[in-house]
């Protein structure tokens, strides 16, 4: 694992950004920051249930599916005592529902036992939950805590390691590694920013260069296609 350009400037920084923010639209709101924006304090059960849900799902459709769970199950008490089978056909057609709504049922009853339904704030504790890895711990610690924590997705391993702000082989390395090189105050926003711009411009098979910001600074690592 490598990382460049660790001594790049916060003012730096926030021009790459605040390009990628320009190119990715003021509208753009991926589904689980919709889901936890809809209360009036984060709430860290409504981010943990509708991560979980977004995995290998749409954004359209985790957020119908969260809201549909979400508003019959507000709290893990109440999503405990929902048959699995329920939840499954309240999350339908997320991908992997039935395996999720095993997981979703057993990590409510978990908290209902242990922590008295409330979802933890450490890394180890969120990671210790079934069918709950780094990715989701770490958005959960993020968007649900406002502790500052990068959820490292494919869009987040792919784009830095193109435009060669780091050079690692693994999202775990790319966390890691953008640990290193972003200013802290990016850390919980650069998931959100990353995914539009993945979906919108630097897309995982031939990316939009002719219509990127940074085309002009980046040396498209990785890229052999692109329009
Ligand atoms: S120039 Fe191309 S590869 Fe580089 S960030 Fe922009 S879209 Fe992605």
């Amino acid at each position: 694992m490598r990382t460049t350009r660790s001594n790049t400037s916060p003012a730096e920084w926030e021009r790459r950004l605040g390009a990628i923010a320009e190119a990715v639209g003021t509208d753009f709101a991926a589904s689980v920051n919709r889901i936890a924006d809809a209360t009036a304090r984060p709430d860290p059960f409504r981010v943990l249930v509708s991560t979980l849900i977004s995995l290998r799902t749409r954004d359209e459709v985790t957020f119908a599916a969260s809201d549909r769970l979400l508003s019959r199950a507000p709290t893990a008490a109440d999503l405990a005592a929902l048959p699995e089978q329920t939840i499954a056909e309240l999350i339908y057609p997320a991908g992997f529902y039935r395996t999720k709504a095993g997981n979703l049922r057993r990590i409510a009853a978990t908290l209902v036992d242990n922590r008295g339904g409330a979802v933890p704030d450490t890394l180890e504790e969120l990671t210790a939950l079934p069918g709950v890895g780094r990715k989701t711990a770490n958005l959960v610690l993020g968007l649900g805590f406002g502790i500052p924590a990068i959820c490292v997705d494919v869009h987040v391993h792919r784009i830095p390691n193109r435009l060669g702000w780091i050079a690692t082989r693994t999202p775990e390395q790319s966390e890691s590694a953008l640990m290193e090189v972003l200013p802290r105050e990016y850390w919980i926003p650069i998931n959100q920013l990353l995914v539009g711009f993945g979906q919108a411009v630097c897309t995982p098979q031939s990316p939009w260069c002719s219509r990127c910001p940074l085309a002009g600074e980046c040396p498209r690592v990785g890229v052999t296609r692109s329009r």
